[in-house]
């Protein structure tokens, strides 16, 4: 079982120890929006799974390199979202009931 707190802890360190940005918070958001890019490009160029699963990791790892850039606990706050959006009700794939 993966620990996401830890994932993220360990990106953080990586971070640190490379001497990444680690305040610049835009420029993060940057980079992510570049690697969701970079994953549907593989993907589109059907440059196969492994390239477009090291994207997908790229995406993971910005996002939680965020989280721990913002002091947030994504790991909690996943489990809250996936609760939320599996209360949600839905007819003909439109959201009739929010929680
Ligand atoms: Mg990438």
């Amino acid at each position: 079982m993966v620990d996401l707190n830890e994932l993220q802890k360990r990106i953080y360190k990586n971070k640190v120890e490379k001497k990444f940005n680690l305040t610049n918070i835009p420029q993060e958001f940057c980079y992510l929006h570049g690697e969701v890019t970079e994953s549907f490009d593989a993907w589109l160029k059907k440059k196969g799974t492994e390239a477009v699963s090291l994207e997908l990791a790229d995406v993971a790892i910005f996002t939680l390199g965020i989280a721990e850039m913002l002091g947030i606990d994504l790991e909690a706050a996943l489990l809250k979202k996936i609760e939320i959006n599996e209360k949600r009700v839905y007819i003909d794939g439109k959201k009739v009931e929010n929680i």
